[in-house]
């Protein structure tokens, strides 16, 4: 099916990467009007479109063949929809090993005996040469990526759907699809707690005070405001941040007495450092100073030298937020029981916490368990499998890596 699109909205410039939106004028039914944000690549007029984000429909949507548009500010072109999308592929679907060779990479997908070119980094083919042509999904040899994002969801009925398109305006990236992404779990898993009223009894249990009226945020959209968060905003521009590369928690919770953050890792590291020093940032100074306020260590020792710089700025703004509204604050570091064993040790040494602002280190475990105690529901089983199933891909010995350790 080719549909035909329309640039709605001017091109803008986040993260280095051009977003422009498209809107369909063909009024199809299952399809509403907000179609989507396509990623176009970084070179001048001539570019192709390199991937395509967010959808907001009745159906799986996802736009596929994309072809090159002659410039940015092109008013049309068409594309190739494909209205079916691919199952979840838990631990009990996958292959335990895979063969890779030099030239392939097996199809992960257990009885299926498919294969395709592997993948090479710096190289620019199109993604069909790495699809499995019967599962659809799009493979390297340490892990696979659905054609569709809604795929990797478990939440996904007309309210999620609404949710995450919006979500996905204000977000700076979003790669739902990939199996190992970040993002995927952490809806899963939070949207999960807010659809069944448990956020609360688990903000407890982890910060060992009540947790009353949770208003959770997405990425920095805020529900209530059906618009990126203010009081977020606010404090970005307070410490010299430009909204659009801000600093960004994965979940933000505001209760009844306290304000919690969550940097949520699956794969990846604390360890970051700034990439360029930005000329506006006033992360020392804003605040009337607030740095010396919360931290110990100055913010060379924390952000470069110690590496822990995306947990610098949440410690910083989050604290900062808190107190303009008399909350306690809690930073979580949400990460595997296998991994980041000694944040809380590392992180601490620099920081100057007290009896209203703390940090901790919790496990997605954590939650398995606390969801295990919970009462029984349809969607607790859904829970409790994609805990037990969720993988995080192959490793170098080709082995199936479960993402959990749930037994
Ligand atoms: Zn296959």
């Amino acid at each position: 099916m080719v549909l035909q699109l329309y640039l709605d909205e001017r091109i803008r410039k986040v993260g280095g990467k051009r977003f422009g939106l498209y809107r369909s004028r063909r009024n199809l039914p299952q399809i509403s009007v907000f179609l989507g944000c396509m990623v176009i690549g970084k070179k001048q007029a001539g570019s192709s479109i390199v991937r395509s984000e967010v959808f907001d429909s009745g159906q799986d949507v996802r736009i596929r063949d994309s072809q090159p548009i002659s410039s940015h500010s092109s008013e049309s072109a068409s594309y190739h929809l494909a209205l079916r999308g691919s199952e979840m592929l838990g631990a009990a679907k996958l292959k335990e090993t895979i063969e890779v060779t030099d030239a392939m990479v097996d199809c992960p997908v257990r009885g299926c005996t498919e294969n395709v070119e592997r993948r090479r980094r710096g190289t620019y083919k199109e993604r069909t040469n790495f699809t499995c042509p019967v599962h659809k999904i799009i493979i390297s040899p340490s892990t696979f990526e659905y054609p569709v994002d809604f795929d990797n969801l478990l939440w996904k009925d007309g309210p999620d759907r609404k949710l995450l398109a919006r979500i996905r305006r204000s977000k700076r990236e979003s790669r739902f699809a990939h199996n190992n992404s970040e993002d995927a779990v952490t809806w899963n898993v939070f949207r999960f707690l807010e659809k069944n009223g448990l956020v609360e009894g688990f903000l407890s249990s982890v910060a060992g005070t009540s947790a009353k009226s949770p208003e959770v945020v997405y990425w920095s959209y805020s529900q209530k405001e059906g618009a990126s968060w203010s009081e977020l905003n606010e404090a970005r521009k307070e410490f010299g941040e430009k909204t659009e590369q801000g600093s960004e928690p994965d979940i933000a919770i505001k209760t009844d007495g306290s304000l919690f953050f969550v940097e949520a890792k699956l794969t990846s590291k604390n360890n970051t450092v700034p990439k360029r020093r930005g000329n506006s940032w006033k992360y020392e100074t804003g605040g009337d100073g607030w740095f010396s306020r919360v931290f110990s260590s100055d913010f060379r020792a924390v952000a470069v030298v110690e590496k822990k710089y995306e947990l610098l700025r949440l410690w910083l703004l989050g604290t900062w937020m808190a107190k303009q509204q008399n909350l306690d604050f809690y930073l979580i570091n949400l990460v595997p029981s296998k991994r980041e064993a000694n944040i809380e040790a590392a992180f601490k040494k620099h920081i100057k916490e007290d009896s209203r602002r703390r940090f901790l280190r919790v496990t997605w475990e954590a939650i398995y368990q606390y969801v295990l105690k919970g009462n029984s529901s349809r969607d607790k089983g859904i829970m409790i499998r994609y805990f037990k199933e969720k993988t995080i891909g192959y490793d170098a010995k080709r082995r199936l890596q479960r993402a959990f350790s749930t037994s």
